[in-house]
């Protein structure tokens, strides 16, 4: 169930206090009391009001001075408040009081008829105030929900399904990013290709999912050799690509290397299957043979690889410039 919305009633006479509950009587709301300027700024505090209904004449804060202190708050800045008086009614005490906050002025005697629709009209104002705020709070839950789901599907997109590495549309985006970066800072930029020797062999002979495990392994077994600022694609059905930003060819060369030597003799078993795999292996690097546009890296690489390939396979051959394709095939 909702909270009933609050009334502040502010007067220092318990009599025109207990007189106010009857004329507002029929409003269906909780009227909270204070007989002094004290004790409704307290009051302020621990709730939510809808409208402040204030007496003028009050000893040690009157009703002028304690509108401005509501005023002055963050959190009762925008509290809607109704003075009532009896004593202080021509234009002076009236301008006064709007200017210190007031929204509406009642002088003494008034019809309760009048008060109640005024009081009326401000608790409908604040429960819509209260709704809109409530709106704002599930769009804002609503965004963040919807921003998370983006980044995810971000990251899906961007994912091979299979082994979780970068897929292949990353790749143009990524080399063109850390080529401008590298050209930034003066630093290197090198790529590794990398394919699986007679992978098709092992579709064929074990069938596809053992074949889907090799690619697995394989790919967790590339991340186990570079750090987490290369980057790891997944190419095509069996070949690979590893960006390594601020990483010269010697680097390149080297984790290429490895990760040749962890394929080779490491068996990939996933029972009742164990076979050995081989990988070849191409290399290049920005500084060692700048290419004409960032995706001439890829063709450099790839030429390297066509040379592994025809010098015999489970090697790491680097692009020097003078290799041409299919030269040694
Ligand atoms: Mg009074």
């Amino acid at each position: 169930m909702a909270c009933p919305v609050k009334v502040l009633i502010v007067d220092d006479s318990p009599s025109n206090l207990f007189a106010l509950k009857i004329f507002l009587k029929n409003i269906d709301a909780e009227f909270v009391e204070a007989s002094n300027g004290h004790d409704a700024l307290q009051e302020t505090l621990k709730h939510d009001f809808a409208v402040a209904i204030l007496d003028v004449s009050m000893p040690e804060m009157d009703g002028y001075e304690l509108a401005r202190r509501i005023r002055k708050r963050k959190r009762t800045e925008d509290l809607p408040i109704i003075f009532l008086s009896a004593v202080y009614s021509d234009n002076y005490h009236v301008f006064k009081g709007y200017n210190s906050g007031a929204v509406d002025f009642l002088p003494k005697p008034f019809m309760p008829e009048v008060l109640t629709d005024k009081v009326l009209f401000f608790i409908k104002i604040y429960k819509q105030q209260v709704k809109l705020r409530k709106t704002i709070r599930a769009l804002e839950r609503t965004k963040v929900l919807v921003l998370e789901q983006n980044k995810i599907l971000e990251e899906l997109a961007s994912q091979d399904m299979l082994t979780g590495l970068y897929n292949r549309r990353q790749l143009a985006k990524i080399l063109k990013q850390e080529a401008e970066k590298s050209r930034c800072s003066g630093g290197d930029l090198s790529i590794i290709i990398l394919d699986l020797d007679h992978f098709k062999k092992v579709n064929d002979t074990y069938g596809h999912d053992f074949g889907d495990y090799v690619i697995k392994e394989f790919a967790a077994r590339i991340l186990s050799c570079i750090s987490d600022s290369d980057f790891a694609f997944r190419f095509g059905g069996e070949e690979f690509i590893v960006l390594l930003p601020q990483t010269d060819l010697h680097g390149a060369t080297a984790t290429a290397e490895n990760i040749r030597r962890l394929c080779a003799d490491k068996l990939f078993q996933n029972l009742p299957h164990t076979i050995s795999m081989t990988v070849s292996i191409g290399v290049s690097s920005y500084r060692n043979n700048p290419p004409k546009q960032h995706k001439d890296m890829i063709r450099h690489a790839d030429i390297a690889l066509y040379h592994a390939k025809g010098n015999g396979r489970n090697r790491v051959s680097v692009y020097s410039g003078l290799i041409k394709p299919n030269a040694s095939l």
